[in-house]
């Protein structure tokens, strides 16, 4: 049973679609992740992670 599972992940800088065979997964390219790195630098955040897509604007808010 091997079964192939399609994720789709999208680059932490840009957010452009990338694959996790990619050789700078989870970036798209190395331009992305030594951006990715420079944040690393200025205490941006700690965890690069692939983000997934999320709608344009957050609903799970209920203020009714
Ligand atoms: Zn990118």
């Amino acid at each position: 049973m091997a079964r192939k599972r399609t994720l789709k992940l999208h680059c932490p800088t840009c957010r452009k679609p990338v694959k996790s065979k990619d050789e700078e997964f989870p970036f798209c390219s190395e331009r992305c992740r030594q951006i990715d790195l420079g944040k690393w630098a200025s205490g941006a955040y700690v965890i690069s992670s692939p983000l997934q897509d999320e709608g344009p604007s957050g609903e799970s808010d209920e203020d009714s």
